[in-house]
């Protein structure tokens, strides 16, 4: 059993990048179901606002901590994760692992450009994918023929990008129609994909600035990146209130 590490009441997996994909191969090569998170400062603080949500994602088999903010604020909490495990970076090694051990890959999310150009620079990269299929996120997420549809493709991997809430939510909702498959939710990685979005270079993620370099290319999400401020005053909180 791993370790959890509680930050404001959400359970991380504290383990390191290369053993959440080993955990997940397995989960995989054993044709067994798992619900993936990958959370940042952003979805924690969305928590508090929408206790369904919340209780989607304790319902995840792992919730991995993505982002710098949450390696931060599990030292603030005197309880250091390891290693930072992002959607991204999970998702390409996957790819990879997918690649050679020619497991199905369905992409779910995007818009319909987006989706379908995603999917032609996976099969460019990864010329051995198999791709069990493809579809944009743009539909009647309450329908439940959609989630009926990929499972017949019979896919081991899913990638969910709807971005939070709605992915995780679509996932919990729809993972009982499947009988096997490991379900990510990554987000806007669909986009960094398709390269309509530049994810941040190494340099910008080791000066711990993803997020500047990311409000840099997309201005119009400067409201939504107002989390991540409200997020650590939130845990210096929390340590607060401990100690009391
Ligand atoms: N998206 C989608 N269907 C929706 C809403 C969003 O497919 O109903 C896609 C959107 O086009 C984008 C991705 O979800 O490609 C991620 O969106 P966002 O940047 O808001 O999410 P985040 O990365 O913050 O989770």
């Amino acid at each position: 059993m791993n370790e959890r590490i509680k930050i404001l009441g959400i359970p991380f997996i504290n383990t390191s990048f290369n053993k959440m994909i080993e955990i997940l191969q397995g989960k995989i090569e054993k044709e067994e179901k798992a619900f993936v998170v990958t959370a940042n400062p952003e979805i924690v603080m969305y928590t508090y606002e929408d206790a369904e949500y919340k209780e989607t994602i304790l319902n995840a088999d792992y919730i991995v901590p993505d982002g710098h903010g949450i390696l931060l604020a599990s030292k603030i909490l005197d309880k250091p994760i390891d290693e930072r495990v992002t959607g991204y970076d999970l998702m390409m090694k996957l790819l990879e692992l997918a690649n050679k051990n020619r497991w199905r890959i369905f992409l779910l999310g995007g818009k319909a450009e987006v989706n379908r150009k995603a999917a032609l620079n996976l099969t460019a990269e990864f010329p051995d994918l198999v791709l069990a299929g493809n579809q944009d996120g743009y539909f009647n997420t309450d329908d439940k023929k959609v989630a009926c549809e990929i499972a017949k493709s019979n896919p081991d991997l899913i990638f969910v990008a709807l971005g939070f809430p709605k992915q995780e939510k679509w996932i919990l909702e729809n993972i009982s129609s499947f009988s096997k498959g490991v379900f990510i939710g990554v987000g806007g990685s669909v986009d960094v994909l398709a390269g309509e979005v530049k994810r941040a270079p190494d340099i910008w993620q080791n000066m711990k600035l993803e997020w500047l370099y990311r409000l840099l290319q997309q201005p119009s999400r400067w409201r939504r990146m107002l989390a991540l401020p409200r997020f650590v005053i939130q845990v210096l909180y929390s340590k607060n209130q401990k100690k009391d």
